[in-house]
């Protein structure tokens, strides 16, 4: 099976869209969640991971702008973004963002999908090996799909300690039986000082997942 995994969208449809054109053929779409938040077309954004059938969790900004408690620890121009979403998005938006789980293993697979962490899924940015070796005592999978510090990145077993592995674009990795975190980085708003949509595309058949970035119309 070949999977598009997407995470931190943040309302950015023409990044999202520029991400679908170049993936090609795919068996599902995942996202990990920050669909809206920030960027101008939540309901644009959301009508499109529904048109592809797109599967996925909650982050900490989707759980915002649907009444959650996350917007307490958001800095102000989170906030803002945050409020201003929430007056803005259609009722079907909502309703979707509000029925996104917090962690989902799709059926017959052995990915755990979700947004910060195992043990922390809507909170926690997991950006150093200490703090993804804890997780590792959460995860009832053998890997992990996670988003939220929009850099992307690999930590992953080794010899009873966990490493961590830059991603450039192009980089694939082989799922060689350790247990693993992999992050997408951002499609709508990258944060690792390349402008491009980061997203990475699995073959959980040949068992290796492979990052890509592709370039969209910021100005736009
Ligand atoms: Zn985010």
């Amino acid at each position: 099976m070949r999977v598009a995994v997407l995470s931190d969208i943040h309302s950015n449809l023409q990044a999202l869209d520029a991400v679908l054109s170049s993936i090609g053929t795919v068996d599902a779409v995942w996202h990990l969640g920050d669909v809206v938040g920030y960027g101008p077309e939540p309901d644009g954004v959301v009508a499109r991971l529904r048109e592809v059938r797109a599967i996925g969790v909650k982050g900490n900004h989707d759980d915002a702008v649907c009444g959650g408690e996350s917007i307490a620890g958001f800095n102000p121009d989170a906030a803002v973004a945050a409020e201003w979403t929430r007056a803005r998005v259609d009722a079907a938006t909502s309703d979707y963002l509000a029925a996104l789980p917090e962690a989902l293993t799709p059926e017959g697979t052995d990915f755990t999908l979700v947004h910060g962490s195992p043990r922390d899924p809507l909170g926690e940015y997991l950006d150093s090996t200490n703090a993804a070796a804890e997780n590792l005592a959460f995860l009832q999978t053998r890997h992990c799909l996670i988003g939220h510090t929009h850099v992307p990145l690999v930590f992953r077993e080794r010899r009873g300690h966990v490493e961590a592995l830059a991603v450039d674009p192009e980089s694939r990795l082989v799922l060689d039986g350790r247990r693993a975190l992999l992050n997408p980085g951002s499609v709508g708003q990258p944060r690792d000082g390349d402008p491009t949509a980061s997203y990475l595309v699995l073959d959980t058949t040949a068992g290796y997942a492979t990052w890509q970035r592709v370039a969209y119309d910021i100005g736009a």
